[in-house]
């Protein structure tokens, strides 16, 4: 294994004029050059901060990239006018990912640094800095400097950091403020994430005197009166087992206990009580305890996957839905952390709910720390800490967790690896992070295990290949059948206003028997909403954004219209704009509705909706999913959210109410994701005890894609929706890069994308397609046209389109009409 700290410049010789490249968390082109004064040059170092001007007066903390003595022929460096930290933030494999990155990507280093550092470690003259009113105000402990900054702060709240600079000696602001941060005096503002509320949950544990066997059973053999806190205490040491952590509210519902009798025990000095943020599992001891058995099938998967990594740096296992991958997963992380090695495991930002973290927990503890973007700005620079100093052994996280500073990566998941999330949309780096996290890995040796129930073609293209190794489990846990399929044709139900019905008779029929069974339900769509626009009767007139080239979707409990592309909302419309006419049908429906007529259907069941209106937060979608758990809830209707890796015991029937609108799509990945999305939303049902069933409600009953989902036949599937690809050059056979033109006037737009198309065809007009307007041509005021790039499979190629793009968007905005034209490049788009 490398050994990772820099070297130390102790040796270098002070004659020669030093020279620092530093990369600046902004969308510069290129990096730039400071030079070393003598003085600071045995504290430099890469992967360190250092303070320098860029421009005229504007500051930042910028990442040492390369010490050099390359004197620039150009111009003459400034001096960098501070040295920030004395130990780095970074390590090399981390610069080196950041230069990978950008150069894959096609975006700048800096725009990188931008996504991968927690606001903290970003100063600039524009940082906004907050007093931290849990600092207290005895600031006893601080020196001169940090104490007139921590006073101004505590009086006025919030100061910007060019304010500080003139309470302070110019030269020390930057220096004075890293200390206040690191003492929590003071925090960095965040325009985004300033709603940030922690969750806090009374947790109860086991006093320490009573962590040692004998101890705990000398207190129970000896115990006098009150049964009832013996009971409470065993349900305690029970919960505690199978749940790891164990909440107040959690232990009374189970053991039917009160709130006295747990008070009595605390009295007692047997349990103790604590106000605890949910996310945080430090408290938990660091112990690996794994006391489950593989099944012989699992065993064997879990032989072949090692055997794959002895020889490959990828393996992807496709193990259908309930197959166990998980346990497979832990064994992995298992050995690894054994070794001393770190792990990665990335999971889609949804599926990061408390049942996987509890899960994972009960068999690592402390060991695991979780990484979201939830995470308020200190909390962020505490884990990245606790990786960098290797003290955190398996980083829980979802894309972005792949640029914490990892020491000794050895072993990275990346589990439901199809799933479209991984992709960065903006703003840039736009990475796919299933891709980057094998180039991370690659970096330090690491092996990469890719999972997923329906893995992505490019994944299984590349184990069919030989370039991944490939392992499969077909079996679920317990022997169970996957859920039977049933199509419902849709195409002769007849509603009263014509429109598409919502619940068919078939359905209906199938949840009423669920329900007198006590079995749950989960209903599907994909679209969120009451109705996805009103129709004028008499002409087909359909209320449009006005920002947007988007019709508006009626959300009933707002009363409002809203545009699902810039969030805007507007009152409902009840005159025509087009004829007058008053009256207006609502043409499809949205998961509000479906609840709205589930309520009607079954009065007495207990309905709840999952989607992006009714679960706002990460803490309100743990919350239903915990309902929903302990069968407080009947019948789930929700969006994608309902789909991602769930794990539930009573749910015997899913159905998937608008199968049209999931086939509809005019994308080549259509058939893929539609696949995906119901193979998945499958899985949910029946997981133990009996096999489920699903109802898929549909007009285009003979849509290819609907045959294999009945089947569950992933491999047909594939073989099937490969041949179109190659057919059509698609990927996995091809590479893609999308460009994407924005622009306030049309004309303008049109002309600019037409004009980037003309200077690359010469070289690549064979592969070029479009440009064109995409479906939705205007969002937020701005017009959008798309270029595609659809390239052979040929790395050389690939990196000289890259290359020419690069050039002729500089080359496009030296054009004075297209100066403002935003231009994006979008690799390997999904
Ligand atoms: P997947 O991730 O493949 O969908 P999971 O790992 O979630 O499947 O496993 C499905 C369910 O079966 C989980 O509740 C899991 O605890 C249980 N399970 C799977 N394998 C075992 C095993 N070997 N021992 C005990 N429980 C298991
Ligand atoms: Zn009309
Ligand atoms: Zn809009």
């Amino acid at each position: 294994m490398t050994e990772l700290e820099f070297n130390n410049n102790t040796d270098v010789s002070n004659s020669v004029t030093h020279y620092v490249e530093v990369l600046i968390p902004l969308a510069l082109p290129r990096n730039y050059t400071w030079k070393v004064p003598v003085e600071m040059l045995h504290l430099v170092q890469p992967g360190g901060r250092v303070e320098v001007i860029l421009g005229r007066n504007k500051k930042y903390a910028g990442i040492v990239k390369r010490l050099h003595t390359n004197k620039p022929a150009a111009f003459e460096p400034k001096e960098i006018l501070n040295v920030l930290d004395d130990a780095p933030i970074v390590f090399s494999q981390q610069l080196d990912f950041w230069e990978w990155m950008a150069h894959y990507y096609l975006c700048s280093e800096g725009e990188v640094m931008q996504a991968a550092l927690p606001t903290h470690f970003k100063l600039s003259s524009e940082t906004v800095l907050l007093f931290n009113d849990e600092a207290g105000d005895d600031f006893s402990h601080l020196d001169d400097e940090e104490f007139l900054v921590a006073e101004a702060l505590s009086i006025r709240k919030e100061l910007r950091l060019a304010e500080v600079q003139q309470l302070l000696d110019v030269s020390h602001v930057y220096p004075v403020i890293k200390r206040l941060l690191e003492k929590n005096i003071c925090l960095v503002w965040e325009e985004l994430k300033h709603t940030y509320k922690e969750k806090k949950e009374t947790f109860v544990l086991l006093h320490p005197k009573y962590m040692q066997e004998e101890a705990l059973a000398e207190l129970m053999n000896t115990w006098g009166k009150a049964p009832k806190q013996l009971e409470l205490l065993l349900a305690y040491l029970h919960l505690s087992k199978t749940e790891g952590q164990v909440t107040q509210p959690e232990l009374l519902k189970k053991s039917g206990a009160s709130a006295a009798q747990l008070k009595g025990l605390v009295e007692k000095g047997v349990l103790l009580t604590e106000k605890r943020s949910v996310d945080r599992l430090q408290q938990l001891p660091k112990e690996i305890s794994i006391n489950f058995q593989l099944t012989a099938v699992q065993e064997l998967a879990l032989e072949q996957v090692k055997k794959h990594l002895e020889q490959k740096q990828v393996c992807l296992l496709h193990g259908i839905t309930s197959s166990g991958k998980t346990l497979v997963y832990i064994r992995m992380m298992e050995d690894a952390i054994r070794q001393g090695k770190q792990v990665l495991y990335m999971l889609p930002e949804i599926a990061l709910t408390a049942q996987v973290i509890r899960r994972l927990q009960l068999y690592f503890g402390g060991y695991i720390v979780i990484y979201h973007s939830r995470f308020n700005p200190n909390e962020r620079v505490e884990l990245w800490n606790k990786v960098k100093s290797g003290e955190a052994k398996i980083v829980l996280g979802a894309r972005s967790s792949l640029f914490l500073p990892f020491r000794n990566l050895g072993l990275v998941i990346c589990d439901e690896e199809h799933d479209p999330s991984f992709k960065q949309q903006d703003p840039a780096p736009r990475y796919n992070a299933r891709d980057a996290a094998i180039y991370l890995a690659s970096l330090f040796r690491a092996k990469v295990l890719l999972g997923s129930a329906t893995p992505s073609l490019e994944s299984y293209y590349n184990a069919m290949q030989g370039k991944y190794g490939l392992v499969e489990m077909t079996q679920r846990f317990g022997d169970i059948a996957l859920p039977e399929i049933e199509l419902v044709d849709t195409k002769n139900i007849r509603t009263a206003d014509k429109s598409k019905p919502i619940i068919t008779p078939a359905l209906q029929q199938a949840v009423e028997d669920c329900l007198t069974r006590s079995k749950q339900v989960i209903l599907f769509q994909n679209r969120r909403g009451y109705s996805p626009y009103q129709v004028c009767q008499s002409c087909g007139w359909i209320p449009h954004c006005k920002n947007c080239d988007v019709s508006l979707t009626f959300h009933k409990l707002q009363n409002k219209l809203v545009c699902h592309y810039c969030g805007t909302t507007y009152p409902p419309v009840t005159v025509c704009e087009a004829c007058g006419n008053h009256h207006f049908t609502q043409q499809n429906f949205g998961t509000e509705r479906i609840e709205e007529a589930l309520q009607e259907i079954f009065p007495k069941a207990r309905i709840a909706r999952m989607d992006m209106d009714a679960v706002k937060g990460k803490h309100a979608h743990d919350a239903l999913i915990q309902l929903f758990e302990q069968h407080r809830i009947d019948i789930l209707v929700g969006t994608q959210m309902v789909v991602k890796g769930l794990d539930f015991e009573h749910v015997a029937l899913v159905g998937i109410l608008d199968a049209d609108a999931i086939l509809g799509f005019a994308d080549f990945r259509v058939n893929e994701r539609g696949f995906q999305l119901m193979e998945q939303v499958s899985g949910r049902a029946g997981r133990k005890g009996e096999q489920g069933k699903v109802l898929i409600q549909v007009r285009n009953t003979s849509h290819p894609v609907l045959q294999f989902v009945r089947a569950h036949d992933y491999q047909a599937f594939v073989q099937t929706e490969l041949q179109n690809r190659q057919q059509f050059g698609y990927p996995p056979f091809s590479r893609m890069i999308q460009l994407t033109f924005k622009h306030k006037l049309q004309e303008t737009v049109v002309a600019a994308a037409r004009q980037m198309a003309d200077w690359m065809k010469p070289a690549f007009g064979h592969y070029l397609i479009g440009p064109a307007a995409p479906v939705v041509n205007r969002v937020r005021n701005q017009y959008i046209m798309e270029l595609m790039i659809k390239l052979p499979k040929d790395l050389h190629l690939l990196q000289q389109c890259k290359d020419q793009v690069h050039l002729l968007t500089a080359h496009l905005h030296q054009q004075q009409p297209f100066k403002s034209v935003v231009v994006i490049p979008d690799i390997d788009p999904l």
